[in-house]
């Protein structure tokens, strides 16, 4: 059998051109492959960034409604609006050791502050409350009652009138605090005549925080006139609260009907004639 001439230099025989052969062809079938992979709709790519997310949209004109109910700052908690089971919640610390939601804390430092600018001395008795120690607080309320002679069914009935539920405490929440004037710690209803309270009064809402419990509408909120319970809901939702002299639940309900108008334009149009 003749040897083929090539045979000892590699890269010139028949056999190796047969290689470069195949290897071509396989390359370019490889790359009509990786062109047609390519040109398929991407199946578990994120979707190519479009005009639209990197240009600003001209905007789209916003419902008017002022405050969005999903507001964390307007998080109703009372009776029968207890806090839901997976609310979670971040903490930060007063000077006191007294915890509070650590988005509104700066507030109500800067309001305590500023009364102290004023010659005034509120101090925070009371903040955030687990739901553990409210357990504590209303078991406490109904053994004491128990201990008066009261079964425990009437116990209850009677601790709920003054301990809150635990879930139904807006101390819960992390975002109420009750402040009394260093000079008269009493949560009665004379604390609401102190210079202390009379300037929450006045100022709570430029940082945010309502009078929760007012005198004149225990029968909304469910609960006794509380001078001493301040509420953060945010600067223009407190505003329109103290201005208006409302309750939350008022604000609240108010706010629900302004965006049923928006989302219902024919009603709307009804309102304006
Ligand atoms: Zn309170």
């Amino acid at each position: 059998m003749a040897r083929d001439p090539f045979e000892d230099k590699p890269g010139f025989s028949l056999g190796n051109y047969g290689f470069i052969v195949v290897a071509v062809i396989l390359a370019i079938v490889a790359a009509a492959e990786l062109f047609l992979i390519f040109r398929l709709p991407p199946e578990n790519q994120p979707p190519a960034v479009s005009q639209t997310e990197t240009d600003p949209a001209p905007s789209s004109p916003e419902p008017s409604s002022p405050a969005v109910p999903e507001d964390w700052r307007l998080i109703l908690v009372n009776e029968d609006n207890p806090l839901p089971a997976d609310y979670e919640i971040h903490l930060a610390t007063l000077n006191n050791g007294l915890e509070f939601d650590e988005r509104a804390i700066g507030f109500l430092e800067r309001m305590i502050s500023d009364a102290r600018d004023e010659g005034l001395f509120p101090v925070v008795a009371s903040a955030y409350r687990s739901v553990e120690r409210q357990w504590q607080l209303y078991e406490n309320k109904i053994m004491r009652l128990m201990g008066q002679g009261l079964n425990r069914e009437e116990a209850e009935i009677e601790a709920r009138k003054v301990v809150a539920y635990p879930g139904t405490s807006e101390h819960n929440l992390g975002l109420a605090a009750d402040l009394v004037a260093y000079s008269y710690q009493h949560l009665d209803d004379a604390q609401g005549d102190t210079a202390e309270i009379q300037w929450l009064y006045e100022h709570c809402w430029e940082y945010g925080f309502i009078l929760r419990y007012p005198k004149d509408k225990s029968h909304i909120t469910g609960v006794i006139y509380e001078p001493w319970h301040f509420r953060y809901v945010g600067q223009p939702a407190a505003q329109e609260i103290m201005e208006q002299g409302l309750c939350l639940e008022e604000y609240l309900a108010n706010l629900e009907k302004e965006n049923e108008l928006v989302a219902d334009p024919a009603a709307w149009q009804d309102l304006q004639k």
